[in-house]
């Protein structure tokens, strides 16, 4: 008998392909947002200003190939780092499987289309500013609550 569950009820992270690994990300964009870390309690804390190499509309990085020569910072989630990826959206569906939670319903691979996601409001798009119109030492002023 077949198992009939999709493969990321049926697999470990670490033993998807990466066809799989990639069809994760739910392109929410919510993991190219600057985050800043409270410097006693350690707690992440989202802002709404986000990467320049965003594009803001549909949530895709634009340097995707290249993102982390073009952006030293940016995390490449692969299976070795996901634990420490803790300050990874709640709705991230990489933090969500380490943590053996299921996908939310409006999840691209469960509906076959980003309508739901952005019906939902959990993507980034219309709420955020690029890096390059804000100081670093002015991103305090930007904290938000609907990204974490
Ligand atoms: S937070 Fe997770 S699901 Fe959303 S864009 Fe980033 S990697 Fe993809
Ligand atoms: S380089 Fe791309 S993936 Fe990395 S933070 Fe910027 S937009 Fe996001």
């Amino acid at each position: 008998m077949t198992d009939k569950k999709p493969f990321w009820e049926r697999k470990k992270l670490a033993e998807m392909t990466l066809k799989e690994w990639e069809s994760l990300c739910d392109g929410c964009g919510k993991c190219c947002l600057h985050k800043l870390e409270h410097e006693e309690s350690r707690e992440v804390f989202y802002t709404r200003v986000v990467c320049q190499y965003l594009d803001q509309d549909q949530c895709r990085c634009m340097v995707y190939g290249k993102r982390k020569k073009t952006v030293p910072d940016c995390v490449v989630l692969t299976p070795k780092n996901l634990e420490d990826l803790s300050w990874m959206p709640g709705t991230c569906a990489y933090r969500l499987l380490h943590e053996n939670k299921p996908l939310p319903i409006w999840h691209p691979l469960i509906t076959g289309n980003r309508n739901a996601i952005i019906a939902s409001d959990n993507t980034v798009t219309g709420k955020v500013i690029s890096e390059e119109f804000v100081h670093e030492d002015g991103f305090e002023e930007h904290l938000v609550d609907w990204a974490d």
